[in-house]
């Protein structure tokens, strides 16, 4: 994209605004951040990827980009999502850091490190590259104290920020920073007491320790997220960061941070997107992490290819709420990806500003570089087919589309579309879309009418294959010619005929469209059935 195109993406367009209101700088700092209290499901995904989109977005106009993101390991572990395996061992650590609490899996360093890697895993296969903060770390090595000072000496301003919002004002013992007790290690410390430089001292609600902490050498004490977001958009000089709904509402922890920031620690908010939320439609309405049997980016790539994941969000605004369907809209998701992919590359004709729109929505949607001619489209709803007929081996099914594989990029997309074709079959299809071909003829009670119309079909396949095997007009030619077989007997009725037919086929009443199911099986496996 040159500097002179014009912005219809809003990727480019936010692009665009960070420039013109944080100022032509060289290097922009573009923030997200999530607290891994238990898996990261695909709710989360949103804002991970608007921040990818318009880091897109700012070096296509020649600008370097730092994609800080921030885990948030030292917030609490408060509940345990009933998901997680070892929950008597999880319970001893309520309370607690989520980084001090052990991996139920026992596979990673901590309870942090395992939802941590999980999803960095997954933005790796969406082409999505991040440079990771653990806040535990910042928060241990002491990195903060100075703005942990700062923010101790505003506690009235603070106090005043937030009780604008709220329906009963703070308590005069509120302090704007957290503690873990220095004995059991639990954010469950009260009567915190500042000395007006360096000391705390605290009583434990839970062990009744008494401790002072010194924030010179301390590791144990934290902002809570309304300072600690501010405070960390200063220090890391953040110019964009997109929030969901839940943070940008009144008396949301956005409103209250802008002010902060500037009262207390003397900067500005980043540039603001609020983002919509996503749903799931057709996986049982699973999506709260605390309810455990959530989806997350890896349940998505099982039914869309890596691609078609980032083009799903391309291709909405962000303050529009949609769903990822994983019913039977996936096939109608996947027409409309490779429509809007052939529009792009002048294969199928737009207008102009749909062309240019189509263009950048797959760019920004690519993996890896553009591929410079249409990649291979097959059908998802025709691979369904063709991977059942082939119980499921997608070598098998290569043989179909050649002539039609001529880069890698081909390869990869039929690979990639046919795993998910399966994966879908599997876990979300319909029943009446799932078939298995018969082997052999199969034993059935037909009517004399059934079985003349198997024998004249059986004929006509025989004669005239070549005609239906023609790959535009096959499969019209034989749907024509079926009607015709079936005039010629006396009383049979269509639905009765092909009634009889998927039975011989796959021991089922009704399944995929007739002629093109029948050309797809091939000529030698359809007469052995006949
Ligand atoms: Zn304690």
């Amino acid at each position: 994209m040159s500097e002179s195109s014009p912005l219809i993406h809003w990727a480019d367009i936010t692009a665009d605004r960070i420039i013109k209101q944080r100022g032509d700088k060289d290097k922009y700092v573009l923030a997200s951040g999530i607290t891994p209290s238990g898996v990261v499901h695909f709710g989360n995904f949103r804002e991970t990827i608007t921040v990818d989109m318009v880091a897109r977005g700012l070096r296509a106009r020649g600008k370097n980009v730092r994609f800080i993101f921030s885990w948030d390991d030292y917030d609490t572990f408060r509940k345990i999502p009933v998901n997680m395996p070892n929950q008597e061992l999880l319970k001893n650590y309520l309370f607690c850091p989520i980084v001090d609490t052990p991996d139920p899996f026992s596979e990673e360093e901590s309870y942090a490190a395992h939802h941590e890697k999980a999803y960095e895993k997954q933005l790796e296969r969406v082409g999505i590259q991040v440079e990771p903060i653990y806040q535990s770390k910042k928060y241990k090595n002491g990195d903060y104290k100075e703005q942990i000072k700062l923010t101790l000496k505003h506690r009235d301003v603070i106090a005043a920020i937030l009780n604008k919002h709220r329906s009963s004002p703070l308590e005069d013992t509120w302090m704007p920073v957290s503690l873990y007790c220095g004995s059991c290690n639990r954010d469950k410390v009260k009567n915190i007491k500042w000395n007006g430089d360096n000391l705390l001292n605290y009583t434990c609600e839970l062990c009744g320790h008494e401790g002072q902490e010194d924030l010179q050498s301390t590791s144990r004490v934290k902002l809570p997220w309304r300072m600690d977001w501010p405070m960390r958009w200063v220090y890391e000089a953040v110019d964009f960061e997109p929030g969901g709904k839940d943070h940008s509402s009144e008396g949301g922890s956005y409103t209250t941070a802008k002010e902060i920031v500037s009262e207390v620690y003397t900067g500005s908010p980043p540039i603001y997107l609020q983002y919509d939320f996503v749903s799931i439609k057709g996986a049982g309405g699973k999506m709260s992490s605390s309810k455990g049997d959530v989806i997350t980016v890896n349940d998505v790539l099982n039914i869309y290819e890596p691609e078609m994941v980032r083009w799903i969000f391309a291709s909405y605004k962000t303050n529009v709420d949609f769903s990822i369907s994983f019913d039977l809209d996936v096939i109608k998701t996947y027409e409309d990806f490779d429509r809007q992919e052939r529009q792009a590359y002048g294969a199928e004709p737009a207008n102009e500003k749909k062309v240019a729109m189509a263009k950048r929505v797959m760019e920004l949607s690519q993996i890896s570089a553009m591929p410079t001619e249409l990649p291979i489209q097959p059908s998802f709803r025709h691979l369904c087919n063709i991977l059942q007929i082939n119980d499921g081996d997608i070598t098998k099914i290569k043989s179909n589309y050649q002539g039609q594989i001529k880069t890698q990029r081909d390869e990869r997309r039929l690979e990639e579309r046919s795993r998910c074709a399966l994966n879908w079959l599997r876990d979300y299809a319909p029943e009446d879309f799932k078939f298995t071909l018969n082997k052999s003829k199969p034993q059935l009670d037909l009517g004399n009418d059934q079985i003349q119309f198997l024998g004249k079909l059986a004929q006509l396949l025989k004669d005239e294959w070549h005609s239906f095997s023609e790959p535009e007009s096959g499969d019209k030619a034989l749907h024509e010619k079926m009607y015709e077989v079936i005039h010629t007997v006396e009383g049979l009725e269509p639905a009765q005929a092909f009634k009889a037919l998927y039975m011989v086929l796959i021991n089922k009443e009704k399944g995929p469209k007739l002629a093109n199911f029948i050309v797809t099986i091939g000529q030698e496996r359809v007469l052995q059935l006949l």
